[in-house]
């Protein structure tokens, strides 16, 4: 389902990627872990083209993303067809990025009715039974700054399958929730991926990605050094630099 190859970016001088090369299959759960400015959330960004990569692609359902191939050369594509792209990819952040002056409920159905233009009725419907799923049933009418960090979490995710998306990206979404938080939004994560969706998720939770990454990835220094089933990587490193890492960590 997503494939990047040899995706490079820079900021300024500073080279952030050195060449990423990655693919994810349908209904795969890749966690990406990794120290601190190795380039996760640069990597996870340049998926939906948040970020421009400089050099590389990004293929995800087949479509090269952010760009389009005229004359052997890559253009990037309009900002409309860009978020039409973005549309079919959910991203969750670590702060949540909820609007504050909408409910709940508006949250979750603002994309489906402006960017899709979906009825308001069918989207609310649809917004309800996400709500539910996510365990917030009873919150529709409640504001952001009146949830915890936990629900406000689970709204954000809720919001970011109401598009519907093929995809999830999550960027450390429980680092920023008090540990008594951080099992309930996992519990969503990991429903989520039992229902088969096609997850990458940037995260310091080794215990989640033991249990439910089907591959874990180490990225160090803008690549990504090694990658594997969870047993592999998380218990029997190949490289000195993993094993001192997950030392760090476990
Ligand atoms: P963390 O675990 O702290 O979230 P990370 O692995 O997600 O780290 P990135 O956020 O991808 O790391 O950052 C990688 C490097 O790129 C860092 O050195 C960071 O300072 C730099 N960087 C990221 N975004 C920008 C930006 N917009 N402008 C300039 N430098 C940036
Ligand atoms: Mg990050």
């Amino acid at each position: 389902l997503v494939r990047l190859t040899g995706v490079r970016k820079r900021f300024g001088d500073h080279q952030v990627l050195h060449g990423v090369d990655l693919e994810v299959a349908r209904g795969e759960v890749l966690c990406l872990i990794g120290a601190s400015g190795s380039g996760k959330s640069t990597l996870l960004r340049c998926v939906n083209h948040l970020e421009r990569p400089n050099a590389g692609r990004v293929y995800v359902g087949g479509e090269l993303i952010g760009y389009e191939e005229r004359g052997g050369r890559l253009h990037e594509l309009h900002e409309r067809r860009i978020r039409a792209q973005r549309a079919r990819i959910g991203m969750v952040f670590q702060h949540f990025n909820l609007f504050p002056h909408l409910t709940v409920l508006e949250n979750v159905i603002e994309a489906p009715t402006r960017v899709n233009r979906q009825p308001r009725e069918p989207a609310t419907r649809a917004a309800r039974a996400l709500l539910d799923r996510v365990g917030l049933g009873d919150k529709v009418n409640a504001y952001p700054r009146s949830l915890s960090g936990g629900q406000q979490q689970r709204v954000a995710i809720a919001r970011g399958l109401a598009m519907r998306p093929e995809l999830m990206l999550f960027d450390e979404p429980t680092s920023a929730l008090d540990p008594e938080l951080v099992g309930e939004v996992l519990d969503v994560m990991r429903d989520l991926a039992a229902g088969g969706m096609t997850m990458i998720v940037v995260t310091h939770e080794m215990g989640f990605a033991r249990e439910v990454a089907t591959r874990v990835a180490f990225m160090d220094g803008g690549r990504i050094l090694e990658q594997g089933t969870p047993r592999q990587v998380l218990a029997d490193p190949r490289h000195e630099r993993t094993r001192s890492f997950l030392s760090k960590v476990l």
